[in-house]
């Protein structure tokens, strides 16, 4: 039997999760079919930052008092003496109450996603593995899925959403290869259960031993990472025995006082989709790992997949609801550059600490010294790089919209996924243009987090997007967003 949805997403990892409490939410039909029956086991993200963070806690899954988070305060990067050779801080809180810098367990995390796509109304079946794709069709895609039991039936789509992770099954099969961008270094990842407790102010500490690279990673209680660069020659299985693994932890804990949790061997890539889009009948799109793979130095993969979700999100109910479906290639055009420049930094992050020549090693040591000691050595970190241009957007807007309270209430729960206006109170606002979006009119008061985004774009009226993304501000704005309303939703 044929079943028809508006929308079938391809995998209940982080990404569909959050895609399908979305898209479920508005009212879409919508079906997860995932192959697994749990979530993933072994150790992944380890990270979440700001813009994350508020994206869980819109869905209900994550607040800063979360049992399996805990907020840190940057990274540091160590010679193998122990010289601090880079400090990167954030601050506990940006301009509102989301933490910007959250350690969580990745487990806990995918199975509140997963609770939250149930509860939103999607239609979450685990254990269901997509073997066949076929978009022949102009208006729908037909999926073969097979159960545990090995018996296939199929499900029938108007959309279908590939978030089936690194080995894509949905980017094999509507042809689609990866851009490289020349990183492919293997390390070896352990969840350790320790003793004691942790430093009252934690940090993540890349040490740049060229002897071998390693990664501490602090995790909320009782978990830590460690994660060891292999060297030239080990493979997977060498490094992955117990005796091997007990060695490697030895001078991290002479007294012992760790039991493994969890250990794989991965191998850091960096790569990108050639397309986020099929070309055949236009209906397959792409998201998270199955877009773009990056190495985990700066904990970003996984923030980068859920930006995909919530981008992707708004569009596909827009286009459900009637509007033109070219609207769906702004996604590929905003979401990859914006990738790109997260994927370059973290192969240059990979490069730096990567470094096994012992001299290679010594003179970056003394460049990032020299660097620190003349007083440019600490940051906050590069800046958010903004969305890739698009007919969405107005040039130079497509960053995040400010968070904080407006008024008492927070002004993300008064936005709630519609186009939001935020404006100075004597400013007009077109009623006709406001009406069409159904988007939220927010007066700015003397203070709070309207205000701050008056201030942040200079300006006494600023239009964001159902993702959280500043569209454009000011007269140049209201034009540009009656343009985009003539060119996508004119029906
Ligand atoms: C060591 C390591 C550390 C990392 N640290 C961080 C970090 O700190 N912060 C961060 O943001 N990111 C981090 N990442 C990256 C992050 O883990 C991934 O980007 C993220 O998990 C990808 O989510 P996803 O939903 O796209 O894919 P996945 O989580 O891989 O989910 C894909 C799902 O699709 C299912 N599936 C696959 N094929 C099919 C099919 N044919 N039919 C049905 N179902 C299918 C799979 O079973 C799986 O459940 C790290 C990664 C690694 C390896």
């Amino acid at each position: 039997m044929t079943e028809v949805f508006d929308v079938a997403i391809i995998g209940a990892g982080p990404v569909g999760s959050t895609l399908a409490t979305l898209l479920a939410r508005a009212g879409l039909s919508t079906i997860v079919l995932e192959r697994d029956i749990d979530v993933y086991a072994l150790p992944r993200a380890a990270h979440f930052d700001a813009e994350t963070a508020r994206s869980f806690r819109d869905l209900g899954v994550w607040n800063p008092n979360t049992e399996w988070t805990i907020s840190q305060r940057g990274m540091d990067f160590l010679s193998a003496d122990g010289d601090l050779l880079l400090r990167m801080t954030v601050p506990d809180l940006i301009e509102g109450e989301v933490t910007s810098s959250n350690m969580f367990h990745q487990p806990s995390m995918d199975r509140a996603l997963r609770a939250a796509a149930v509860g939103a109304g999607a239609d979450v079946r685990t254990g269901h593995e997509v073997v066949d794709l076929n978009e022949s069709g102009p208006e729908a895609v037909t999926l073969t899925v097979r159960g545990m039991d090995g018996d296939e039936n199929t499900v029938t789509a108007r959309w279908v959403v590939g978030c089936c992770g690194a080995r894509s099954f949905a980017r094999r099969a509507i042809g689609v290869g990866n851009e490289d961008l020349a990183f492919d270094e293997p390390w070896l990842v352990l969840d350790l259960l320790v003793d004691g407790s942790n430093p009252d102010e934690l940090r993540t500490l890349q040490v740049c031993d060229p002897g071998r690279p390693y990664t501490v990673v602090p995790m909320p209680l009782p978990r830590r990472r460690y994660e060891f660069m292999l060297l030239p020659g080990e493979s997977a299985e060498d490094v992955s025995d117990p005796g091997r693994i007990d060695a490697l932890l030895a001078p991290h804990f002479p007294d012992g006082g760790c039991r493994i949790e969890r250990a794989a061997v991965y191998t850091f890539h960096g790569l990108i989709a050639e397309r986020w889009r099929g070309a055949s009948n236009g209906r397959v799109l792409l998201a998270g790992d199955a877009a773009h793979q990056m190495p985990p130095f700066p904990g970003q993969g996984m923030c980068s997949g859920v930006r995909d979700a919530v981008n992707l999100a708004w569009k596909l109910r827009a286009v459900c609801a009637g509007a033109n479906a070219d609207l769906l290639d702004t996604y590929q055009a905003e979401r990859s550059a914006h990738v790109r420049t997260i994927i370059e930094a973290a192969v240059g992050f990979g490069r730096v600490i990567c470094t096994l020549d012992p001299a290679v090693a010594s003179m970056r040591n003394e460049g990032m010294l020299a660097a620190r000691a003349a007083g440019s050595g600490d940051t906050g970190g590069a800046p958010m790089p903004v969305l890739g241009r698009s007919d969405a957007l107005v040039e130079g807007a497509g960053f995040v919209s400010t968070d904080g309270t407006h008024d008492g209430t927070s002004l993300d729960a008064l936005h709630a996924g519609r186009w939001m206006i935020v404006a100075e109170p004597h400013v007009d606002v077109p009623e006709a243009l406001a009406k069409r979006l159904d988007a939220v009119v927010v007066r700015a008061g003397v203070d709070g987090a309207a205000r701050r985004q008056l201030r942040h774009c200079d300006s006494d009226l600023v239009i964001v997007r159902p993702d959280r993304i500043v569209f454009g501000w000011g007269g140049d704005g209201l034009n540009a967003l009656d343009a985009f309303v003539r060119r996508y939703l004119a029906n």
